[in-house]
């Protein structure tokens, strides 16, 4: 009978979700969800020396932020390490591994006089050596050994993988890999293989950087006399130069991403992308239709960039298929955040204010940050705008458009269309230079939604005393 798909994402906790690790996660929860399958969340923290305090909170919170949801764990790998001893036991019952007592010291000083001679860094195996009686009087003694596992001289091991086809090794170049250390913490290579097994995981995916690591994997399986699972490498993530996306160049961490504004959809889409195609044109994509169109068959082997206008560009898209709502909700939160924390807008304000500014934004902090005159007056107005649209004339000419202005009752967005041309005709000038002049009255700034349409949101008052206010400070 065919086991039901297991997939599982299995990070190190560093202390954040790599955007590569989200990717990970996510063709792994796609491919479960396509599936109707599990997917497993397993934290690899056997390496004592990189603990992190909190790490595992803050992944499992970006997993969750991003709406990728596990159907079971999260499994600890260092809760398990009974589990993993009794492993190494029956290897070593069975000589497929051996115990090994160099001290770091002397494995330094071969590791030098190997490379001193040029020949292949790997362990010597002074231990495999040693017999039955001299193992256990240094066990005795309670001189700390690891557990290494025996690799055959000459094989070639071979197997195939989704994403890059069939891939070969030779076990000549694979060192006796440490799968058990001396505080009783079993290595990646160990853990990684039992508990794939034990957890029932018929597909690996995960990154490329995981692929040299198979040829011990699959000995192991071999050892054990396990099924091998299906594997799938995923390409590297790179920069726009091509090189390995890394810190240095810009954010990795997803919880960056939330927090300069960026929507998850947004994100899980483009990372959906790093690495894949449907095959056809369609960069849009929800969660509902990724999952109906991921297949790992379509994951390209080739490094793929992390290009973040791409990105921004999603998010744009995404952020206008959200209801009003919804981004009313998500400027509430950004003004709370703002200089404007303090002060009090009307939900139907706010609504007007997004509805001129929906076609504009990427984020929706953007509508405070390029559009403030919507919550302030002017503290200063553009200088390129001032010189251009300016002039000696202009503040009697807003002089009588702002008289014209304060004449109207109730005014809708045609009416101040309607008094401004009257103006502009009065004075026998273009309709253009008092739009632009009031413009810059208004909002300080040259760019923007429609002239009326601020006017109207702003209201006749308002609008009115920032002229007034600019007639006398603009020079
Ligand atoms: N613990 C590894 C990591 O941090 C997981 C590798 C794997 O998926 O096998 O990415």
């Amino acid at each position: 009978m065919h086991d039901s798909v297991h997939v599982r994402f299995a990070p190190s906790p560093t202390g954040y979700l790599h955007v590569g690790g989200l990717r990970t996660a996510l063709y792994n929860y796609l491919f479960a969800r396509k599936h109707n399958g599990k997917f497993v969340l397993r934290i690899e923290d056997t390496d004592r020396a990189r603990y992190v305090e909190g790490a595992t909170e803050k992944l499992i919170e970006a997993l969750h932020w991003a709406g990728i949801d596990y159907d079971e764990g999260p499994y600890f790998q260092s809760q398990r390490l009974e589990i993993y001893k009794q492993h190494v036991e029956k290897l070593l019952h069975e000589g497929k591994a051996y115990r090994c007592f160099c001290t770091s010291e002397r494995l330094e000083q071969m590791r030098n006089e190997m490379e001193t001679k040029k020949v292949d860094v790997k362990y010597d195996r002074t231990c495999l050596k040693l017999s039955e009686k001299e193992i256990q009087e240094t066990i005795d003694k309670k001189i700390p050994h690891v557990v290494r596992m025996k690799i055959p001289e000459n094989r070639t091991i071979k197997f195939h993988d989704i994403v890059r086809g069939d891939v070969e090794f030779q076990s000549k170049i694979i060192d006796d890999q440490v799968l058990l250390k001396s505080d009783g913490f079993p290595t990646y290579h160990l853990a990684v293989v039992v508990d794939d097994y034990l957890m029932n995981i018929t597909h690996v995916i995960r990154g490329e950087e995981w692929l040299s690591s198979v040829p011990k994997h699959l000995l192991l399986y071999e050892y054990f006399g396990w099924q091998v699972p299906q594997m799938a490498h995923l390409p590297l993530l790179l920069n726009p130069d091509k090189s390995k996306l890394s810190k240095r160049q810009g954010d990795v961490a997803v919880e960056d991403y939330r927090d300069k504004g960026y929507l998850k959809e947004a994100l899980v889409n483009f990372v959906a992308l790093l690495g894949w195609n449907p095959g056809t044109e369609q960069e849009y994509f929800s969660l509902q239709e990724l999952i109906e169109q991921f297949s790992l068959e379509r994951v390209h082997k080739s490094g793929a960039v992390f290009n973040v206008d791409k990105l921004n560009s999603l998010n744009f898209q995404h952020l206008r298929k959200k209801t009003d709502e919804e981004v009313l909700h998500m400027l509430k939160e950004e003004l709370l955040k703002s200089k404007f924390a303090d002060k009090n807008f009307s939900e139907e304000y706010l609504l007007q204010v997004l509805t001129a500014m929906r076609e504009r934004m990427t984020f929706v902090k953007d509508v405070i940050e390029n559009a403030s005159y919507f919550f302030e007056s002017p503290t200063q107005y553009e200088e390129n705008s001032v010189k251009k649209n300016w002039k000696e004339e202009t503040p009697s000419q807003m002089k009588l458009l702002t008289e014209e202005f304060s004449k109207l009752v109730h005014p809708k967005k045609e009416d101040y269309e309607t008094a401004l041309h009257k103006t502009a005709q009065q004075l026998q000038i273009g309709n253009g230079k008092l739009i632009h002049g009031t413009r810059l009255a208004i909002s300080g700034v040259s760019a923007g939604p429609g002239l009326y349409d601020i006017l109207f949101i702003l209201g006749r008052d308002e609008s009115v005393n920032r002229m007034r206010m600019a007639i006398e400070t603009i020079r």
